[in-house]
């Protein structure tokens, strides 16, 4: 387990979620997922976000920078990583 675990406690925490709770959840996340800002992501016709949370993005393959540093989603999950898009979600990152 990492020193910084907070996201390895959110994903437990989220395991124990309803279906509908998980969807309430997922569409929140998803209103506040800035990748629509991200250079990586703009003008490559790629239309799905929270890609820390659903995973790579079939359109966007060249990384060109990634905001995921600066989204309030980094904070809320305690997420580690970068370019979800292009890596994995936050779960695959982590191993879990
Ligand atoms: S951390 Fe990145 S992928 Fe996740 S919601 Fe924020 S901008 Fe989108
Ligand atoms: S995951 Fe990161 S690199 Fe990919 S679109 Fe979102 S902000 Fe940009």
């Amino acid at each position: 387990m990492p020193k910084d675990n907070t996201f390895e406690k959110t994903m437990e925490a989220m395991g124990k979620m309803s279906p509908d709770e998980m969807k309430a959840k997922m569409a929140e996340l998803t209103k506040i997922c800035i990748c629509g800002k991200c250079p990586s992501y703009k003008g490559t016709g790629e239309n799905r976000l929270l890609f820390c949370a659903t995973g790579k993005s079939g359109i966007i393959k060249k990384e060109k920078g990634c905001v995921c540093p600066a989204c309030p989603v980094t904070e809320k999950l305690g997420l580690r990583w970068i370019y979800y898009c292009t890596k994995g979600t936050g779960k695959e990152q982590a191993g879990i």
